[in-house]
């Protein structure tokens, strides 16, 4: 690790200046994951922003949804009552990450802005495109079992390690941000970025912007379920991971929301299958068809084939268990 400079923030204005002044600065929360990069070699800001001090940690319910603020730890929004009755996919999403140590470290904003666990990305002796654009993609011909099979490029096929943002999508989740030019509420499909040609770029946030909070429209689900497959049962990423809400009477879907985990470089919103369980009456057999179409257009690299018959199963369970 390098020397860095560490300056607290008392205002999100003054955090949005300091990360202008100096372009190779961060913000800094829990730091579970940036500070594992800085170990490692893979960043190495001039100068961390802390921005712990600030009035980001509160969890407020309205007629018109949920708002989460960005330093709200993990642990925290997934034990909170009105996260758990209310919008129960979140907290099985939130539970499902990482570790119980981690979860009481890590922050909501943290948690969206953290960075891909591809193992090339890691090792600094590799090749990467999104440590250093323009060196090559190590996954593309290498041990790419853990990597996208949907939205890559042949510049990168990382996948995005989050949990909790599956569930942040499916439930069209929109993430308030501020910055020197004043505020602005960015739609969750539209926060992450695909890779194309620009694979070191994981978010469209702007330099200075910060995530202040994340807001959940109210909804009328009354059925969820967030179903993570891994390698082992804590600890570990997703290999592949569905979350569903539905909203079902008498046995009818009246509506759906439905989003992948492990299978693109962002949460992977499933819009084509919400359509088609809508208005149709549970069955083994809609659940059936509607995981073939989930797998439509996918890509697969040599050691990650297993992510279509594991995805489908897993769309067939998660559809299942939520429905049930
Ligand atoms: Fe780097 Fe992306 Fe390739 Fe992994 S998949 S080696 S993160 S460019």
């Amino acid at each position: 690790m390098i020397n860095f400079e560490y300056v607290k923030a008392n205002s999100a204005q003054s955090a949005s200046e300091a990360r202008i002044k100096n372009g190779a600065s961060q913000f800094i929360a829990g730091g579970t994951n940036l500070v594992d990069l800085m170990k490692k070699g893979i960043t190495a800001p001039e100068r961390l922003i802390d921005i712990n001090a600030l009035p980001l940690k509160e969890i407020s319910l309205t007629p018109k949804g949920l708002s989460i603020g960005a330093l709200v730890p993990n642990s925290v929004a997934a034990d909170h009552e009105t996260v758990k009755t209310k919008y129960p996919l979140l907290a099985m999403a939130l539970n499902a990450g990482a570790s119980a140590q981690l979860r009481n470290m890590a922050t909501v904003g943290g948690n969206i802005m953290q960075r891909t666990r591809c193992s090339y990305f890691y090792d600094t002796t590799m090749p990467c495109n999104k440590r250093n654009p323009g060196t090559g993609c190590s996954a593309v011909e290498g041990y790419n079992r853990m990597h996208a099979i949907f939205g890559a490029s042949e510049q990168c096929i990382a996948v995005h390690p989050s949990d909790m943002c599956v569930a942040l999508a499916a439930l069209n989740a929109t993430v308030q941000v501020s910055g020197t030019k004043g505020t602005r509420k960015i739609p969750f499909a539209d926060f992450h970025r695909l890779p194309a040609d620009t694979p070191q770029l994981d978010t469209n946030l702007q330099v200075g912007e910060l995530i202040t909070a994340v807001s959940i429209p109210a909804h009328s689900f009354n059925k969820a379920y967030y179903l993570k497959v891994r390698d082992r049962l804590s600890y570990a990423f997703a290999l592949v991971s569905v979350a569903v809400a539905l909203d079902v009477k008498d046995g009818m879907i009246r509506s759906a929301a439905i989003a992948m985990g492990g299978v693109a470089h962002k949460p992977w919103r499933l819009y084509e299958v919400e359509e088609f369980v809508t208005g149709k009456p549970i069955s083994k057999e809609l659940f059936t068809e509607a995981a073939s179409i989930a797998m439509t257009g996918a890509k697969t690299y040599t050691h990650n084939q297993y992510k279509i018959k594991l995805g489908k199963a897993a769309i067939i369970e998660a559809l299942t268990k939520a429905s049930s």
